[in-house]
């Protein structure tokens, strides 16, 4: 394997995370069993396989690497497409910089971009969409949720024999209903108010967010005024928070990781801290 870009992985029931987060450095995260990715801050060589990418915004930390991954998987002729979303706003921007690196480089840069606005659904397999919801950054940013969609029988038609149900389908009734679950809530870079604005996120299983700061000599207010969380963002919210697991990333990189594994350890309450994962 080319070992190119720094990553960890965490194996949790149903999906992998892979990815790297500091601040100012890069964020880059993957979920390889739904081929999907999460910002492209820079890009492990193994992550290549992935077609699917949902960019939260266009800090350079998140979004440097996007024409490495649009050309090498041009290139490397990967059977499924490169899609690449990403905030509206962005796209003619995105679209021209693409250009620019296939006329220097001299290589193409195949992909489909495709502008998303909060409220957005992109489907991702059978049983998986992604939505998108609006995160508090000084840029344009959204967060995004994988949700497992299913389908069931209505609980009148339960232990009716096939040939009824085959009946009532081909007449048109509606003999389903649609049940979702929040499986994986990222939200990139925000201020708190993006994690209280869509409350969605502190329903899903696994939950990867930032926690860029811990010192408590760092102002909040200026925290908040630049789209990011401090440590006691998470204490005040601490019973909000209904994820299986919390993934906090983006550690500034002013910090030793410990200064945060530490600060998590002495000051979050239980039972966040245990479900708490620091990552880098
Ligand atoms: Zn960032
Ligand atoms: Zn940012």
């Amino acid at each position: 394997m080319i070992d190119n870009v720094h990553f960890q992985s965490l194996a949790l029931p149903g999906m992998t995370i892979e990815g790297y987060s500091r601040a100012m450095v890069q964020s880059v995260w993957r979920v390889p069993e739904w081929n999907v990715g999460f910002d492209v801050g820079a890009m492990p060589w193994h992550f290549l396989d992935t077609p699917n990418w949902f960019i939260t915004h266009a800090h350079l930390d998140h979004l440097a690497a996007l024409p490495v991954l649009v050309s090498r998987r041009s290139i490397m002729e990967f059977p499924i497409p490169t899609t690449i979303h990403l905030p509206e706003e962005l796209v003619d921007d995105v679209r021209e910089l693409l250009d620019i690196w296939e006329r220097l480089d001299r290589g193409p840069q195949s992909c489909t971009l495709k502008g998303m606005i909060a409220g957005d659904e992109v489907s991702i397999s059978r049983d998986h969409i992604v939505k998108a919801y609006a995160m508090r950054h000084p840029v344009p940013a959204l967060g995004y949720i994988v949700w497992e969609v299913r389908h069931k029988l209505k609980e009148e038609y339960q232990g009716l024999p096939g040939s009824a149900i085959r009946d009532l389908r081909q007449s048109g009734v509606a003999i389903t209903e649609e049940f979702r679950t929040p499986l994986l809530a990222y939200t990139g870079d925000t201020s708190p108010v993006g994690l209280d604005e869509n409350p969605d996120f502190f329903e899903a299983k696994v939950l990867i967010t930032e926690m860029s700061f811990v010192r408590p000599k760092h102002p909040r207010e200026k925290i908040h005024s630049y789209g990011h969380m401090h440590i006691d963002d998470f204490i005040d919210r601490a019973e909000k928070f209904h994820n299986d697991k919390v993934i906090v990333g983006h550690v500034s990189s002013r910090y030793e990781i410990d200064e945060t594994r530490l600060a998590v350890r002495d000051f979050v309450p239980s039972p966040l801290k245990e479900r708490l994962h620091v990552w880098g």
